[in-house]
């Protein structure tokens, strides 16, 4: 079949299923750069660039040389084990940003077998129909062949700002639809010309792209990681000299160096913070909430500030029209409907009518009390319902009165009009329709005479008075005119509706959460003041009794005049115009604030963008927004972003505790090294070094970056971007655990003798040291300091699991007779076993009463820093 021949037939009914399943055979998928996924080979490949594999290995050629095949083994198992770790944390990682990308694919719209359908983006085939609306992304290079007033933004493929016109025309000379632009205007039906690479740019590809570059904390933490890593080196290198000088072998003391030097180094730190960010990204999916950029993850822990919107967000978005007035007076929709149509007041009739017309939405579902159920925006579904309620019935009005021509709603005009042919006249006859909001209908169609100022005067006040009840008010204007040229029509105020949009139970609690946790709520909205107040009240982002009073509510009208001196100051912004929200983003990040904010609308891009987390709410938002989005929330909840905030810190919370468990033990170490080395002693051997080291660094410091929020995570300030990951204090503490535990093994050593002690000595304190960090690790789940705080705290199922995984492993090699012999161990007896246990535990006691001592000297320090918003 040659698919020129079968386009002009898709334009109506679509590619046959049939059809369509064959040519995607033909042409392959619609996709472009599919994100490569990390191979083993070349995770594997990237660890032996580890400078410090090179260094094992050079030690392992070294041991090699000397004949010393033990030694040379034990370093090439480690090196074999310490890799394979780190690959499959790697891998681990990777998959899981892979799932990621997964979980955001889009569907889109198309006609096949003139049935209607949503499929996966890659599944177009050219000659397939595709439906697009406003909001949505050219998801091929396609033809407009149906459409009104499209308007397509093509500033991903151009860099033009300015949204592009397109006009529909028969197949083959109407306007192309660019893949990877979007739909800011408008609806239209398209055939798809060309896919996957063939095509301009894959939406696919700009949709799925994840990221994998590092994230800020990464860059960080791999800064920090190099200066441990000099410490580590010169540190082995005194306890190098120390030996030499205190006649060992070279040789053996080059070893023991690079072993101290390996065990040193938290060399598994990147991969531990990359699994913390992955998993924390897939906690917040299991919550709904998807992230498109691992960065987000992280930032997300230090929200200051979160700006969002009203309708669904707030609101539940479930809009009823309850009181319509027209000049000719006040109407409670219920008393009409109990009315019967012809006793209706007939300009309520035209004002329901207008609304009726100038309407995209459809109803779905039985007409009942209270249960209605339509599809499209809630404003105009609430219009279709009342239209119903007395008695007009919307399909019928709606083919009486075609529609010729419309302007889309816009949330910067914020109106829409629509004209219709009307029925019946022998002239041609246009009817025109606007709905939107009062002060603009006012100033588009308000005549310079007094019954017109009056009329407007009079709706303007009830809007005002109807909008301070909470109500969502629109006027409905109407014009006839006689020719087609129906923009420039007159038009007469028919009347205002004003609409009910409950304030969700939750919402309450929510924002309650949100300045508990020191972050501050404010709310943007395009609606009318005194709406945007009374939600605000309600939610509680305004507290008249308390701080907060209503001149912190402001116009994007008094932003525009210059009557806003600090964009910071107000919480309430009502009738804002999507570039507004940008400003008030842009004031808040010049204070050093971090912010979130939330949108749906095709306009929110910019701010989404700009924002420090971009959050684009639930299905209903718009495909641009969720494009650009950070954080895509499958449910319109606001509680789902406050959830995220608390994983975001919680993430960022495990990743200090990692860090603290990491550099505390792999101290203890050196230290027990250095002070033996001072006068004269090693109490372990470079294999043990080697061996403990990979055993305590591995399962537990995983385990500790999956520890679940501790419970008042969302009761502190949001910690300080800019302040370091691991503070002076901090700093302060890890150092005095690490010594304690490295004097604690020290003391075990040369009770036994020191080097007299032979194996023995070493091998106790080896258990000693391990052990004494495995218990280490459960101290270091909580801000607070001390093992003790371990009584009464929930469970981590997980590190419990490692420690006593790493333990079994641990009596493994001291039962198994080669492992014994390859790490030098003695047997032990009945007294080294308590001498391991005093070791251990002692260490853990008395890190736990110095701890609380250091505590009572300086405040704890919980985050790491005060909230860094003033
Ligand atoms: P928000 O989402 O912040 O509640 P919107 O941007 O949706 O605010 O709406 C702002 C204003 O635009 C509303 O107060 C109303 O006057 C007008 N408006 C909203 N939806 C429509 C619509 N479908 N048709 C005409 N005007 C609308
Ligand atoms: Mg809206």
């Amino acid at each position: 079949m040659d698919p020129t021949q079968t386009r002009p037939l898709a334009s109506v009914a679509g590619l046959s299923v049939r059809d369509a399943e064959r040519l995607l055979v033909e042409t392959g998928p619609n996709r472009i750069a599919v994100r490569s996924r990390l191979s083993v080979l070349s995770s594997v490949l990237g660890q032996l660039r580890d400078p410090l594999v090179v260094v094992l290995l050079a030690a392992c050629a070294l041991t090699l040389a000397t004949k010393d095949f033990t030694d040379a083994a034990v370093i090439a198992l480690v090196v074999v084990l310490n890799s394979a770790i780190g690959v499959v944390q790697e891998l681990r990682a990777d998959r899981a940003i892979t799932a990621l990308g997964e979980m955001i694919a889009p569907e889109v719209r198309v006609r096949r077998g003139n049935v209607e359908c949503s499929v996966p983006p890659d599944e177009l085939v050219p000659g397939d129909v595709v439906l697009l609306g406003e909001g949505d992304v050219v998801p091929a290079d396609c033809e407009l062949v149906e459409g009104t007033s499209v308007l397509v933004d093509e500033s991903a493929l151009t860099g033009e700002s300015v949204a592009v016109a397109k006009v529909p025309a028969q197949l083959g000379t109407g306007d192309w639809l660019l893949s990877g632009t979007a739909v800011v205007r408008g609806r239209g039906v398209a055939v798809v010309v060309q896919t996957g690479a063939a095509s301009s740019l894959g939406r696919v590809a700009a949709l799925m792209d994840v990221g994998r570059g590092l994230t800020p904390l990464q860059v960080r933490l791999a800064e920090l990681g190099r200066w441990l890593a000099w410490l580590a080196v010169l540190l082995s290198a005194v306890v190098l000299v120390q030996g030499v000088l205190g006649g060992r072998p070279i040789t053996q003391m080059l070893v023991t160096a690079v072993s101290l030097a390996v065990a040193a180094v938290p060399e598994s730190l990147p991969a531990v913070v990359t699994l913390a960010l992955a998993l924390g990204s897939r906690r917040m999916a299991s919550r709904r909430a998807i992230v498109r950029r691992l960065p987000a993850v992280e930032t997300l822990g230090s929200v200051s500030v979160l700006a969002t919107d009203k309708t669904g967000t707030l609101t539940q978005a479930h809009m009823v029209i309850e009181e319509l007035w027209t000049p000719g007076g006040r109407v409670c929709l219920e008393d009409v409907a109990a009315q019967e149509l012809d006793r209706t007041a007939p300009d309520v009739i035209d004002l329901l009518r207008a609304g009726l017309l100038c309407n995209d939405a459809r109803l779905g579902g039985r007409v009942a009390e209270g249960a209605v159920q339509g599809t499209g925006d809630p404003t105009e579904v609430a219009f279709l319902v009342a239209a119903a309620r007395v008695g007009l019935d919307p399909g019928a009005t709606a083919a009486e009165y075609p529609r010729v021509g419309e302007t889309p709603f816009d949330s910067a005009s914020r109106t829409m009009t629509t004209a219709h042919r009307v029925p019946g006249s022998g002239t041609i006859r246009t009817l025109v329709v606007t709905k939107g909001a009062v002060e603009v209908l006012e100033r588009r169609f308000g005549r310079d005479d007094p019954a017109s100022r009056d009329i407007w005067r009079q709706a303007r006040e009830h809007a005002e008075e109807l909008a301070a009840l909470g109500f969502r008010v629109l006027a409905v204007t109407s014009g006839e005119c006689a020719s087609e040229e129906w923009a420039q029509a007159d038009q007469q105020l028919l009347g205002l509706v004003a609409m009910s949009d409950p304030v969700k139970p939750a919402a309450r609690a929510t924002i309650d959460r949100c300045r508990a946790a020191g972050i501050v709520p404010i709310l943007i909205t395009g609606d009318h003041p005194a709406t945007a107040v009374a939600v605000a009240l309600r939610t509680g982002i305004l507290d008249v009794d308390r701080a907060d009073d209503l001149t912190s509510v402001v116009t994007g009208h008094d932003l525009a005049t210059g009557r806003v001196p600090d964009l910071t100051e107000p919480r309430v912004f009502a009738r804002m115009s999507p570039e507004q929200k940008l400003d008030v983003i842009e004031a808040w990040q010049r204070r050093g604030a971090v912010i979130a904010m939330t949108g749906d609308g095709v306009n929110d891009g910019p701010a989404l963008r700009a924002a420090d987390v971009g959050i684009a709410m639930g299905g209903e938002g718009a495909d641009v927004a969720r494009q650009v989005a950070d954080i895509v929330l499958a449910t319109d909840d606001m509680d789902g972003v406050v959830e995220a905030i608390r994983l975001g810190r919680a993430t960022y919370a495990n990743i200090r505790k990692v860090l603290r468990y990491l550099i505390s033990t792999n101290a203890s170490e050196t230290i027990a090294m250095l002070g033996a080395a001072l006068v004269g002693g090693e109490p372990l051997t470079p294999m043990q070094l080697l061996w403990l080291n990979l055993a305590t660094d591995a399962l537990p410091a995983i385990a500790l970056g999956l520890e679940p929020p501790e419970p008042d995570v969302l009761d502190r300030p949001p910690h300080d971007p800019k302040a370091p990951i691991l503070a002076a204090s901090d700093f302060r503490r890890v150092l005095r655990e690490g010594s304690v535990m490295g004097v604690a093994a020290l003391i075990g050593y040369f009770s036994l003798g020191g080097g007299a002690g032979g194996a023995r000595a070493s091998t106790v304190t080896f258990h000693g040291l391990t052990c004494g960090q495995l218990l280490h690790s459960l101290s270091c789940r909580s801000e607070l300091r001390g093992l003790s705080c371990e009584i009464g705290r929930p469970p981590n199922s997980k590190l419990y699991g490692a420690v006593g995984a790493t333990l079994l492993l641990q009596a493994g090699v001291q039962l198994f007779p080669l492992a014994r012999r390859l790490l030098g161990l003695s047997p032990l007896g009945a007294g080294d076993l308590l001498r391991i246990g005093a070791i251990a535990l002692g260490s853990s006691l008395a890190n736990d009463i110095i701890g609380r001592i250091a505590d009572r000297e300086e405040a704890p320090l919980r985050g790491n820093g005060e909230s860094h918003v003033a």
